[in-house]
């Protein structure tokens, strides 16, 4: 009899971070894990033991005792009643088999941090409303302004120049125009001199000021907002951070005292340094491309930034890594000049007089 259909159960082998769908079924005193694409896999029923899964509470997560690596994710507990031994601690046999067990103890959560949480993250992003995850960039971005302050007495500011941030907002609303976006974008400028740029969950798009002072002409500035808001339409910074916060999870859970402040410390420099995989780069970059193109505005700016930045930074160093690591700089401003149609007739992505405004947007 088949106890759950392969849309609610995942495999995942340990080997490589894939779910497979698997069909479950009870054969005598065997679980058969049947894998879509693979071979069956058959577990003893009173050797399946039950995984604490704190990132998901509503998932059920199984392991075998005779292999510490793979599990098996069930989307229904109703196939918990077959397994007679779910919590059984292992026997305590001797140092030898002890020590198995830390190896397999280590394993796990390894597999937790580098498989599990990545694939409920990102499974996660698309179950959070829109108001959760705006709450989630709202929380991020605050601790990113307390870590970031350096008197430590009050988070970093905020500029807030009005006629600043309505040049941004008119640069945001012309770079979007005509596209169905996730979320409304909100683009703000810290008052910090590091030249980077960030996107947090919720429609955030945060630049530095020193970003604004290191640009060359308005273009790159544009150039970089329409990278971040390629992140935040392929939500990039939700799945991230869900990730992050997954992790220190697990972290915590071994290491006990790592929630605390250190915690918050290793998520601010992950989101502002957004170690995106090198495609969510690509992919953000050929929506800046795009974007720019659409409004009118080279998309060679975004190579232009990319060539200030490097003579100014050198080839990846502190916080702009984001911008500066992989893929390569120079295959990314090749890609920017690639963009650029000879014929096109483009114009600048805002006055002289509104780029001056911009520039003062913190004083
Ligand atoms: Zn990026």
């Amino acid at each position: 009899m088949s106890l759950l259909p392969p849309d609610r159960a995942h495999y995942f082998d340990g080997d490589r971070p894939v779910p497979q769908p698997a069909e479950l079924r009870v054969d005598g005193d065997t679980l058969l894990i049947n894998r879509v694409n693979g071979t069956p896999v058959a577990w003893p029923l009173f050797q399946i033991r039950q995984v604490p899964d704190a990132a998901a509470p509503t998932n059920v997560v199984l392991r075998w005792t005779g292999d510490p690596l793979a599990r098996l994710i069930l989307k229904d507990p109703s196939v918990l009643r077959h397994m007679p031994m779910l919590n059984r601690a292992a026997p305590p046999k001797g140092r030898g088999r002890l020590a198995a067990w830390a190896v397999a103890a280590v394993a796990a959560v390894a597999v937790q941090i580098g498989v599990l949480i990545p694939l409920l993250a990102d499974n996660l992003a698309g179950f959070i409303p829109p108001e959760g995850e705006r709450a989630l960039g709202d929380a991020t971005f605050g601790h990113i302004r307390a870590a970031l302050d350096e008197t430590g007495l009050s988070p970093l500011e905020i500029c807030e120049d009005p006629a600043g941030q309505a040049v941004l907002e008119r640069l945001a609303q012309r770079l979007t125009q005509g596209r169905d976006l996730p979320q409304e974008i909100s683009v703000a400028v810290l008052d910090h001199e590091m030249i980077n740029a960030f996107a947090l969950p919720g429609g955030y798009v945060v630049l530095f000021r020193g970003l604004i002072d290191a640009a060359g002409g308005p273009d790159e500035v544009a150039a970089v907002l329409g990278h971040e808001i390629g992140h935040v339409v392929s939500r990039d910074p939700t799945r991230h951070a869900l990730r992050s916060a997954g992790s220190i999870g697990v972290l915590g859970l071994l290491f006990g005292d790592f929630a605390g402040g250190a915690a918050v410390l290793v998520l601010t420099e992950r989101l502002i340094s957004a170690s995106y995989s090198q495609g969510a780069e690509t992919d953000a970059d050929q929506f800046a491309h795009e974007v720019l193109a659409q409004a009118g505005i080279s998309p060679g700016a975004l190579g232009d930034m990319f060539e200030n930045m490097r003579r100014k930074h050198g080839d990846s160093e502190g916080l702009a890594a984001h911008f500066l690591s992989h893929p390569s700089l120079g295959a990314r401003i090749e890609a920017a000049q690639e963009a650029v149609d000879g014929t096109a007739r483009y114009t600048a992505s805002m006055s002289d007089a509104d780029w001056a405004v911009l520039q003062d947007i913190c004083s």
